[in-house]
């Protein structure tokens, strides 16, 4: 689904990856760990070219986002994408918010876009919160919005970049829950995250960065276990 070839991103004279291969295949749920500053959102962003690379190869379902004869809007229509903050729409209700996308850019009907949306607040737990507006929910049912939003659109593939940093401690467990069914249900996900707990338990592989370079990658038991690389246990032993 996604294939990555000596990518290279700078911002001025910062070179903040250098050099990044890497794949994702259709059904696997890769954990991008690292320290902070590493890349992990610059690589993530420029999957769906929020950021423009410098060099290198990005494929996404075989097109090569890079070329500039690219529909990048389509290419983006496949793709969703959860951040930390969560940006809903505060004046508009939850359905509103699931609804709207489905509308503008999928050019559903009203009672389409209504049906979808209310399967995928079901699917992530607040089908009684369709009248809802943003600011009445918790942090955690928010981002549970957020992805539902997502899904409304039949992404190919999900992108998350720190789903649950934004929120308190009791409510990181709603959200990684929902992300686990996901991952059951074998939707293809790349995920950047300092969960490790759900690293080790849901990740097909986990990607350990450090100054825009893959230290090592390989199966959450190898990568945790026992890591190759001396970077990569001195990162694990601060955070674990
Ligand atoms: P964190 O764990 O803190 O989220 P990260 O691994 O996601 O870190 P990035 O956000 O990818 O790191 O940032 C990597 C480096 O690139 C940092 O030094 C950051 O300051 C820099 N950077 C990111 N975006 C920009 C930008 N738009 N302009 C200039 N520098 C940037
Ligand atoms: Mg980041």
């Amino acid at each position: 689904t996604i294939q990555i070839g000596g990518l290279h991103k700078s911002f001025g004279k910062l070179e903040v990856l250098r050099g990044i291969d890497l794949s994702v295949d259709p059904g696997e749920v890769v954990c991008v760990i690292g320290p902070s500053g590493s890349g992990k959102s610059t690589l993530l962003r420029c999957v769906n070219l929020l950021e423009e690379p410098t060099a290198g190869s990005i494929r996404v379902a075989g097109v090569e986002v890079t070329d500039p004869d690219c529909d990048i809007d389509e290419v983006r229509r496949g793709i969703g994408m959860v951040f930390q903050q969560f940006n809903l729409f505060g004046h508009l209700t939850v359905r509103e918010n699931v609804t709207i996308a489905q509308r503008r850019v999928l050019k559903r009907g009203r009672a389409e876009a209504h049906r979808i949306a209310a399967e995928n607040l079901e699917r992530v737990g607040l089908a009684d919160k369709a009248g809802a507006y943003p600011a009445q929910l918790s942090g955690g049912q928010q981002q549970r919005v957020a992805i539902a939003r997502a899904l409304a659109m039949d992404p190919k593939l999900m992108l998350f970049d720190e789903p649950t940093s934004a929120l308190d401690p009791e409510l990181v467990g709603e959200v990684l829950a929902v992300m686990r069914g996901l991952a059951a249900e074998g939707m293809t996900m790349l995920v950047v995250t300092h969960e490790m707990a759900f690293a080790r338990e849901v990740a097909s592989r986990v990607v350990f960065m450090d100054g825009g370079v893959i230290v090592e990658q390989g199966p959450p038991a190898e990568v945790f276990g026992r890591p190759r690389e001396e970077r990569t246990r001195a990162f694990l032993h601060r955070v674990l």
